[in-house]
């Protein structure tokens, strides 16, 4: 199991998790086909009781599907996404569901729903993730916000680009399906923007939804801001929070930090074995984060020669 445990700037804690790494990978893709069905034939988020996580007597057409392996690490999963979602209740903790490969995807938003459902009551407990490098994003926030707004539950998303983009093109090139990622760089920009817009919006009438603008990049930062004071959304309301990776553009979290918005930096947590090649993986999958690493290490470069030149090595900001 991987948990991410974002550290905060300022306010509550939170907790990330992946439901991939806590059902095993088979489990997952197999709940998916079993989850996976295109919305023209039916509703993607039909509406099974509440108790559906709970009682597993519901899941029985499903099970059945699994293999004695698959089934039992099904199982597992859902008991302890059970009792980690009673236990952020109890501490007040956040608990944001990472997002996987579109192969996962569709199980893991499901799992995820049905989360929310119950415990997202008086607050958003739940976050689900939202890959905006995908063609169907905006349907997927959209659909899911609708639904939180007529089932009366409080919706709380996490809104991020996408990691996966390498493997997921390979996949859909190999097996001969059309490729779910936006065409460019600029076409995923355009969807984070409508996307967070939708939400923001959204933020404006309903004091109970929340948003983690999940990024590094800082036009989307800049957007958020200027969006946020268009709407009148203060960031003492703590509806709109900011997400980066631990060691990773603090040129960003801090100045958001000190300026009294709700930062988080995730931090990578699990054993040694598990975390190194996660760690390594999206260091060599994500060519944006290497772009951000060398941006941050200019902005050191020149504040320490700032620092040098003004005889202010030690200055400490206010
Ligand atoms: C707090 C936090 C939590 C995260 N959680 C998740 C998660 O649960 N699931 C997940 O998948 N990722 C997650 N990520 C990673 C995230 O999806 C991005 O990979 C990463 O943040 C880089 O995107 P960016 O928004 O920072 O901006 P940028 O560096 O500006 O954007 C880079 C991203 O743009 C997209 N892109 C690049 N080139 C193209 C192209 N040619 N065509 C289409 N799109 C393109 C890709 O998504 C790429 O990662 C998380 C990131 C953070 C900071």
């Amino acid at each position: 199991m991987r948990l991410h445990l974002p550290q905060e700037g300022v306010g509550d804690a939170e907790a990330a998790f992946e439901i991939a790494s806590e059902a095993g990978c088979e489990a997952t893709a197999e709940a998916n086909a079993a989850f996976h069905t295109p919305p023209a034939e039916t509703p993607r988020t039909p509406t099974p009781p509440q108790s559906a996580l709970a009682r597993t007597g519901q899941l029985e057409p499903l099970l059945s599907g699994f293999t004695e392996e698959e089934e039992r690490q099904m199982r597992r999963m859902l008991q302890r996404m059970d009792v980690l979602a009673k236990k952020a209740t109890e501490a007040g903790v956040r608990l944001m569901v990472d997002a996987e490969q579109t192969y996962f995807q569709p199980a893991i938003s499901r799992l995820t729903l049905e989360m929310q459902r119950r415990f997202n009551v008086e607050k958003p407990l739940i976050f689900n993730t939202y890959q905006c490098y995908l063609r169907d994003a905006y349907d997927n926030v959209t659909l899911d916000l609708e639904l939180a707004r007529r089932e009366g539950w409080c919706f709380g998303a996490k809104l991020v680009r996408g990691a996966y983009m390498a493997q997921e093109r390979a996949r859909a090139a190999e097996i001969g399906y059309e490729d779910p990622i936006n065409p460019t760089y600029e076409a995923t920009n355009a969807m984070y923007h409508r996307c967070l817009n939708y939400v923001l919006e959204e933020l404006k009438n309903n004091g109970k939804a929340e948003v983690m603008v999940a990024s590094h990049n800082e036009d989307t930062v800049r957007f958020t801001l200027r969006r946020m004071e268009e709407l009148g959304l203060h960031p003492a309301d703590r509806q709109v929070y900011f997400g980066q990776l631990l060691g990773m553009c603090d040129q960003i979290s801090f100045p958001l930090g000190q300026a009294g918005f709700p930062v988080y930096k995730y931090v990578p947590y699990g054993p040694v074995m598990e975390v190194l090649p996660y760690l390594s993986r999206r260091a060599l999958e994500n060519n944006s984060v290497m772009k951000g690493a060398r941006r941050e290490r200019q902005l050191l470069w020149q504040e320490l020669k700032r620092r040098l030149y003004t005889g202010n090595l030690f200055y400490r900001p206010a």
